[in-house]
């Protein structure tokens, strides 16, 4: 079985010192839990200034950690962007792609998404492929239709056999304490389950994000399909993202 995925995305808080002590207490707490890391993979996502950080202290452990974007291209005249191969050579081995902030307010169209998990994958970098509706969308009926439309097209020249995490994320949900319900979750992951197997993902792993907190992560996580979760607003404090990372 899987180990259970938690990520937690920084977004744009916590300047380097704040990161360093964040992990510096998280190390410490997790080395108090017996065998912490076999069931479980802890990604942090810092914003790119902290990065540095966030890996120095990173090194040598099992906690994994990469950047919340990264460019299209690895390197060349993109004046303000950030590099996967940079991140790479400060040993990331994971990457947000497509977080619906970066859709909505950065208007990061499919192709180019496309493209960025495209050169993760070439750099060996595990992209975490961000979808979901907004609360309009759902109304409308059209949940399934945009994840998949979402899929489709932001995954459509990538390599199918490498391993892929996808994070489903209600936008309605994310930062609003509104958490979907459980027959929300269970239904669009299942589906989305099948839908990723019909379509030849041979590796995926799917996360639940919106609202995540230590009092619902038990319950949402025994939902089938749901292989952990991505987490923005609780997991700025070490406690609270290893209360999550430990609720049953
Ligand atoms: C996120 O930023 O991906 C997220 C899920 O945020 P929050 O947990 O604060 O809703």
């Amino acid at each position: 079985m899987n180990k259970k995925i938690y990520a937690a995305n920084w977004k744009l808080n916590k300047t380097p010192e704040e990161a360093r002590e964040f992990v510096i207490k998280l190390k410490n707490d997790i080395f108090k839990i017996p065998d912490f890391f076999s069931n479980r993979e802890v990604m942090i996502f810092p914003s790119a200034f902290a990065l540095e950080a966030v890996s120095s202290l990173c090194a040598g452990t099992d906690i994994q950690f990469g950047p919340q974007n990264v460019y299209a291209e690895k390197s060349g005249a993109f004046t303000g962007e950030n590099s996967a191969e940079v991140a790479k050579s400060l040993q990331a081995g994971v990457a947000l792609v497509g977080h619906s902030e970066r859709r909505e307010i950065f208007k990061e169209q499919d192709d180019t998404l496309n493209k960025k998990v495209a050169v993760l994958q070439s750099l060996q970098v595990l992209p975490v492929f961000c979808i979901g509706e907004t609360l309009a969308q759902r109304e409308a009926g059209k949940t399934l239709d945009v994840c998949y439309s979402q899929l489709n097209n932001g995954l459509k020249e990538i390599n199918k056999e490498l391993r892929l995490v996808v994070a489903y994320e209600p936008v309605w949900a994310i930062g609003t304490g509104k958490v979907a319900t459980k027959e929300q979750v269970a239904e669009v992951h299942a589906k989305l389950f099948e839908y990723l197997s019909s379509q030849g993902f041979k590796n995926v792993q799917l996360l639940y994000g919106g609202s995540v907190k230590p009092e619902n992560a038990g319950e949402l996580l025994k939902i089938p399909h749901v292989d952990g979760f991505l987490i923005g607003g609780a997991s700025l404090q070490p406690d609270s993202f290893l209360k999550i990372s430990t609720a049953q």
